[in-house]
């Protein structure tokens, strides 16, 4: 804990407070043991007083007496208020117990005063800062005082004790002590150990990081099976460096942006994002993460850190991708399917409309005679044959252009920044290709020609455009078959 910063040492709560299962019930027989040790102590002083030679003064009897009464009193506490209300009657009523002996007695020189840096130290631990240093500055202002009202004489000047008293009052001390310590360390123990196994254990990567240094504060050792790094490595360097370069820079912009808006709206104690990252490993190949993370102020040093968890989403990305390509390409041929090819047509035309100089045309194919070629050779052939013009057809597509089968044996394709004249100039490149270029499947060679409609992609509806298309389309079937036909422009080409 920090010791700057004003009011933080008593603002910050207990560890109690914090951590409540600490005093859960399979802790509380210390706290038994305690005070039976309290009980048993005072009944053992009130005796050996009792025999002890010379004079008896009042107090001493009282003192043993008060200890008897204050464990009587922690028991019945504990019994029916808890564990934190019993420590606090102990610390509290002991220290009280304590000074009031100690300045009754022998002052300064009697072993009870023993019990101060006990307190101190338990109730700074288990019931907060608050606690410990009131207690510190109680106990030192107490110690000054019997110092200075016994060297005037006002009180504190009673004769030394026998020395069975004093040793047995050191043994009562030192075995409170113990157990305190014991109880704390158990507590502590047991707790800490339960949230190691757990981020130890478990096979998503569990993260701190600050985001001002871009240094992790701890990983958890599964994180050596997502990346290949082990957790010290990753802790010697900044977060960006291991990740790769790309994702790095990515990754420490929106973390530092995140922090910065934390910091800047200030009121949010915490804000949780999910996002999907894809982190580099050590040797080189990549790995789809979702990394769960909040965004927190340290209040220790004021600056914000990020806790988080990534979990390696391989298989799941895999799937997604498997599945985008099973919804968007057809699966005979290969190229989109009717759906994709017309959401890539409406961006095309939506990217038309940003770019007014810029043109596109639309191409509808058709096979001609097809139903003949099933009839002739099998569906099967047929299939082949749908393929084979695919093949065709891709080899003269750039890579900008774009095709799709949009119906049995009907294709579509974009040429974007091709005006008319261009689209035609490549449709009968393909028309001829294709004429030229049989399909040759157990040593038949089965010939194919296509029909091609072509119209300038523009205005607002990729249905109207496809229509005109279409339309350009039925007149080349109807002047005869493997031609070309321009939407709205008499001339035909064949
Ligand atoms: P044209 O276009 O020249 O007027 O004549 P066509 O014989 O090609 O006529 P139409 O377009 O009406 O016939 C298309 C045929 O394509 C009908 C259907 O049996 C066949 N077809 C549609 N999809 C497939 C497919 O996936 N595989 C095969 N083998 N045949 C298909
Ligand atoms: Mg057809
Ligand atoms: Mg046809």
């Amino acid at each position: 804990m920090s010791i700057s910063g004003k009011g933080r040492i008593f603002s910050s709560p207990s560890l109690t407070d914090v951590y409540p299962e600490l005093v859960d019930n399979q802790h509380v027989s210390v706290l038994k043991i305690t005070i039976w040790v309290m009980l048993a102590g005072a009944v053992a002083l009130i005796a050996t007083l009792s025999i002890s030679p010379g004079s008896v003064s009042p107090w001493r009897v009282s003192a043993p007496a008060l200890l008897l009464v204050l464990a009587l009193a922690a028991h019945l506490v504990l019994r029916y208020r808890g564990a934190i209300a019993a420590m606090r009657l102990l610390t509290v009523g002991g220290w009280a117990l304590a000074t009031a002996v100690s300045m009754a007695t022998e002052g300064v020189r009697t072993p009870i005063l023993l019990s101060y840096p006990m307190l101190v130290i338990f109730s700074g631990w288990m019931l907060g800062a608050r606690y410990g240093v009131g207690l510190y500055i109680a106990s030192s202002i107490a110690v000054i005082a019997m110092a200075i009202g016994q060297s005037m004489d006002v009180f504190g000047g009673a004769a030394s004790l026998p020395p069975a008293v004093m040793a047995l009052a050191y043994l009562v001390a030192m075995t409170l002590s113990v157990t305190m310590t014991i109880y704390l360390v158990r507590s502590f123990h047991q707790s800490y150990a339960q949230y190691r196994i757990l981020t130890e254990n478990i096979k998503d990567v569990v993260g701190i990081m600050d985001t001002e240094t871009l240094h992790f504060r701890y990983l958890s050792p599964s994180v050596q099976r997502l990346l290949g790094y082990t957790p010290q490595e990753l802790l010697a360097v900044p977060a960006t460096h291991a990740l790769g370069a790309d994702a790095g820079a990515r990754l420490s912009h929106l973390i530092r942006s995140r922090a910065q808006s934390l910091l800047s709206d200030g009121a949010l104690p915490r804000t949780d994002y999910t996002d999907e990252v894809k982190l580099s490993r050590k040797d080189g190949s990549t790995v789809w993460t979702e990394v769960i993370s909040s965004y927190y102020r340290n209040p220790d040093n004021g600056r914000v850190e990020t806790r988080g968890v990534a979990r390696d989403i391989g298989e799941r990305k895999q799937m997604e991708l498997a599945l985008r390509e099973l919804a968007t390409t057809d699966f005979l041929t290969g190229i989109s399917n009717r759906r994709h090819f017309i959401a890539q047509l409406d961006h095309e035309l939506l990217r038309l409309q940003r770019l007014e100089a810029q043109r596109a045309a639309v191409l509808m194919l058709d096979l001609d005679h097809f139903k003949g070629i099933n009839d002739r050779f099998g569906h099967a052939t047929g299939d082949a044959m749908l393929k084979h013009f695919v093949t065709l057809m891709r080899r003269e597509l750039r890579s900008i252009d774009t095709a799709g089968r949009v119906g049995g044996e009907e294709f579509s394709i974009i040429l974007p920044g091709a005006d008319l004249a261009g689209a035609q100039v490549f449709a009968e490149r393909l028309r001829l290709k294709v004429s030229q270029t049989p399909l040759v499947q157990d040593g038949e060679i089965i010939p194919v020609t296509v029909s091609i409609g072509i119209a300038a992609l523009g205005g607002a509806d990729s249905d109207a455009a496809l229509d005109r298309a279409d339309q350009a389309l039925y007149r080349a079937k109807k002047s005869g078959r493997n031609r070309v036909e321009l939407a709205g422009v008499g001339g035909s080409v064949s």
